[in-house]
């Protein structure tokens, strides 16, 4: 067994990073394993949760470290791990990636593959807090396409949905991308409901153009 004492100094990151994750199980993004998360450490090394246990019931003992160069330097990591380290290299701002697999916000995927995008033009609160929320071409679990699919959407998006799988986001902080997770699936529910009610509409383009220059003075956080 390898000696763990590199990965002790990090247990309080790992302790935030399972109540992230217990947040999200508790508003059904995580079902059985799914899902992972990350922080980046240093540098070069990212603390990832591990492949196969439920990351909301999870020890910090259990807790992976890869370099960015996706070498396991500790642990079990997930191999969704791809998607992360093409996060943290790209995106020198990224301190913690979250992906989940929040269905409401995948089932929009799955309905309608011919969008590029969430259609969250119909609500202000979407375009101020996140800008729009891309759908990323389908990779198969586990691959590397899934970390090339979202080269040509970084660093400029932070929260993007991954078509029939999942989403992700990123932030400064881990605060930052589990919200972002939160107001992914959020806005997707409110959007479907409005669909079911009576179908969508939206708010006109000055409008939008309005918001959207707002969320440039507000700057790339997800709120
Ligand atoms: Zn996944």
């Amino acid at each position: 067994m390898k000696d763990n004492t590199e990965i002790k100094q990090y247990y309080p990151i790992c302790e935030e990073i399972i109540t992230a994750a217990r947040r999200l199980h508790q508003k059904n993004m995580l079902a059985a394993a799914d899902g992972n998360i990350s922080c980046r450490v240093t540098g070069n090394k990212v603390l990832i949760t591990p492949s196969g246990v439920s990351k909301a019931f999870m020890t910090p003992e259990e807790m992976a470290l890869v370099s960015l160069d996706n070498k396991t330097l500790q642990g079990k990591p997930s191999s969704e791990k791809i998607m992360h380290l093409e996060v943290y290299r790209l995106c020198p701002e990224a301190k913690a990636v979250v992906h989940a697999h929040p269905p409401t916000a995948i089932a929009w995927t799955v309905a309608r593959p011919e969008l590029a995008f969430l259609p969250s033009h119909a609500v202000s609160e979407v375009i101020l807090a996140c800008g729009d929320i891309p759908f990323v071409p389908y990779a198969r679990p586990g691959t590397q396409a899934m970390g090339d699919n979202l080269k040509q959407f970084l660093p400029q998006h932070r929260a993007l949905i991954l078509s029939r799988h999942g989403a992700l986001t990123w932030g400064e902080s881990l605060d930052e991308a589990w919200m972002g997770m939160e107001r992914i699936e959020h806005s997707s529910e409110i959007l479907w409901k409005a669909h079911v009610l009576g179908g969508l509409t939206f708010l006109p383009d000055e409008e939008v153009l309005a918001l959207k220059a707002i969320r440039q003075r507000i700057g790339d956080r997800l709120l």
